[in-house]
């Protein structure tokens, strides 16, 4: 090397070192400047000024003899990462990261897969330290979020050239995690192999399938090679560099290159020129963001039976000036031909308005749940109309992202601030709401009745009841399999021995279950297997439960507290309600009073009274009610005529027999005889109707 060469390299390292200098002293400005800013009802990102500076450096390093556009992508990027460390500073990338000592962050493949530099890009600027895990699958992260092992995932949503990534989406409705932010990653998708080698001796590719996907077109002009999948892109590279053959390359990121150290070969690779990828960033709690922040809030819903019930829920968010930026559809787990629809708006559940619109929603929806607010980063909408007043907001850990909404909002009517329940009530819905079941409808015109044991003792005695309802013209059949016993003595159920059982009796007969769930911890493995839960009387005001309950997709019997009035009793349904879950029907089975004839005295009048108070349906258990087989019959149909929208009733193949509440079952005649009865009142009532 002549010395002139080596002059100048050494006069080239002083300048980069100097760059860096100035980098980081324009960055101790910048906080300098966020400091100001968080006392102030500021936007931190005026795009405008931005696009002003912008031009103004592209002019000038044009006379400098620089390309005007790589002047503004570098400062594009100079920018975001300042942005990013004010929105840090601001929230502390939503509360607890600024103060955790470090944050453990999973994402799926080895470092220098697309997922890890994601979760680089988005923690990068984070004031805690961070520590990466690499996971093999979409279950492990979340297993390591819900378990605590990991504080953060990152998980890819979406690609601009391939579409939404299914998987991501089934996993946020199956699981209870919430979304606290999004990194937009520029994909650059590069043939990577362990020398300069021509493409056209390429004999082997691997890739993760994503990107070979996504390469498509060119992978089609490669002659005699073979394409192989692996688990994710940088794994493809550090095949490749292990393997050191000339023939073989990966697709990967540049940065995977760096680290496997092999040549780039080809660049560019991807079907679409622009190819990003969003990845969301998931956590066991949702975070609050400060309101200067722009952001991005994303939910899922079902919507309810009604005709035009997707397009008036979308006419929501629109009359609160929410724009949508992203609406999908999967399949509701385990209901055929119906939808979960996932919307991305920009808003903050921090904000009025959006906790007015969510409260709106609600009650056109059958189940809806908020994955959370965070920080938008697909489109820096700095050009925000309005200037907000700042908010120092924090996290309530008891709750969960849809805890904004079930606090006071403004969309409640006036009349109903003081009351304890809102979404249940008619003004908030004056129509009837029903609820399906499996393939049945709860709330219609016609009565539905649920029957079977007070508790699954076998096969043969599930399946006997199961083959009696369904010849009789029952809807739905019910057993318990977690007993809310009085004495510990007595027998508890069959746990999910009895489930199996019942479910298996359900299938057979075609008939949707209902079962009993006494513990939250129950809740998620019930769910999977019955078509409806019950919480029984003992439970109605178990407020850890019916918050549970409230978050999955799943229609809920909500029995009448024994010693609860009627607005305690909607109070509990609201719980539910307020937490997303829509699909509630209320049971009447008795309440405590003076009288001892009867086990309880069934409240019948409490059928109208609920039916003027609430849109929801209304059942009634005479069995527990009155207490004696005898009585049951003559008060399911007092029931009915009564306003009720069906009943529920205790069967049993040999009453005396029975291990849980023989003396009020039904054998299987007089179950008969009860049905014959009820069928011939709803028919008279229809003709007189008719009439
Ligand atoms: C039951 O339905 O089996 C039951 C225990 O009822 P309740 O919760 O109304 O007492
Ligand atoms: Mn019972």
């Amino acid at each position: 090397m002549t010395a002139d060469l080596e002059a100048l390299r050494k006069a080239l390292d002083g300048l980069d070192d100097r760059l860096i200098e100035t980098l980081a002293e324009r960055q101790q400005m910048i906080d300098e400047v966020a400091k100001h800013k968080s006392e102030q009802p500021v936007n931190l990102h005026d795009g405008l000024r931005e696009r002003e500076i912008l031009s103004r450096l592209a002019q000038k390093g044009r006379t400098g003899g620089l390309d005007g556009f790589f002047v503004m992508s570098v400062f594009r990027e100079i920018f975001d990462y300042s942005i990013r460390r004010q929105q840090n500073r601001l929230s502390g990338n939503g509360d607890d990261e600024s103060k955790a000592p470090s944050l453990v962050v999973g994402h799926l493949g080895i470092q220098g897969s697309n997922s890890q530099l994601a979760a680089a890009k988005y923690f990068g600027t984070s004031q805690a330290g961070v520590v990466y895990q690499g996971c093999g699958s979409f279950g492990d992260l979340v297993e390591g979020v819900n378990n605590g092992s990991l504080d953060r995932a990152v998980i890819p949503l979406e690609n601009t050239t391939a579409g939404s990534i299914n998987a991501s989406y089934d996993l946020l409705a199956r699981s209870d995690l919430s979304l606290v932010g999004e990194e937009v990653l520029r994909i650059d998708h590069c043939l990577l192999a362990v020398t300069h080698a021509p493409v056209a001796g390429i004999r082997r590719v691997y890739s993760h399938p994503e990107a070979l996907n996504q390469c498509s077109e060119f992978l089609r002009t490669l002659t005699h090679c073979r394409v192989e999948s692996v688990a994710d892109t940088a794994t493809a590279a550090r095949v490749v560099a292990k393997q050191r053959h000339a023939s073989c390359a990966a697709i990967a990121s540049p940065e995977a290159a760096h680290i496997y150290d092999l040549c780039i070969i080809r660049r560019g690779l991807a079907n679409q020129r622009e190819n990003y990828t969003r990845f969301g960033v998931i956590a066991r709690q949702a975070l609050t963001f400060d309101l200067r922040i722009p952001c991005k809030t994303s939910l899922m819903f079902a919507t309810g039976h009604e005709k035009g019930a997707l397009l008036s829920c979308l006419n929501i968010l629109s009359n609160y000036g929410l724009n949508l930026t992203k609406l999908e559809s999967r399949p509701r787990p385990n209901v055929p031909w119906e939808y979960l629809f996932y919307v991305d708006f920009e808003g903050n559940l921090a904000e009025d308005h959006v906790v007015a619109a969510l409260q709106a929603l609600t009650s056109k929806t059958s189940y809806m749940k908020v994955l959370g607010s965070y920080p938008q980063r697909t489109a820096r909408s700095g050009e925000r109309a309005e200037m907000i007043d700042a908010v120092a907001l924090r996290v309530d850990p008891a709750a969960g992202a849809m805890a904004g909404v079930a606090k006071a909002c403004p969309a409640v009517p006036k009349s109903l601030d003081k009351k304890s329940y809102r979404l249940v009530t008619r003004e908030q819905r004056p129509e009837d709401s029903t609820v399906r079941v499996g393939n049945v409808t709860v709330g219609g015109d016609r009565p539905v009745v649920i029957a079977g044991p007070c508790s699954v003792e076998s096969r043969e005695q599930v399946i006997a009841c199961a083959r009696v309802v369904r010849e009789c013209g029952g809807d739905l059949l019910r057993g318990g399999c977690f007993k809310p016993r009085t004495s510990p003595y007595s027998f508890q159920g069959l746990g999910y021995e009895g489930l199996e059982l019942l479910a298996e009796a359900g299938r057979q007969f075609d008939l949707p279950i209902v079962t009993e769930v006494l513990h939250p911890s129950d809740l998620h493995a019930i769910a999977e297997k019955a078509d409806m839960i019950q919480i029984g009387a003992r439970n109605m005001q178990n407020f850890p439960l019916l918050r549970e309950v409230g978050k999955v997709d799943r229609p809920v019997f909500l029995k009448r507290g024994m010693m609860a009035t009627v607005d305690e009793w909607l109070a509990a349904a609201e719980y539910i309600l307020a937490h997303g879950n829509q699909q509630v029907v209320l049971c009447e089975r008795g309440i405590r009073t003076f009288e001892t004839s009867t086990r309880f005295t069934l409240d019948l009048s409490a059928i109208p009274v609920v039916r003027e108070r609430t849109h929801l349906p209304i059942l009634v258990d005479p069995s527990h009610a009155c207490g004696k087989r005898r009585w049951v019959s003559p008060l399911a149909e007092s029931a009915i005529a009564a306003g009720a929208h069906g009943i529920m009733v205790e069967i049993h193949p040999e009453p005396d027999k029975a291990l849980c509440d023989g003396p009020q079952s039904l054998d299987f005649e007089d179950f008969a005889g009860m049905m014959s009865r009820l069928r011939h009142a709803h028919q008279a009532t229809t003709v007189a109707n008719a009439r």
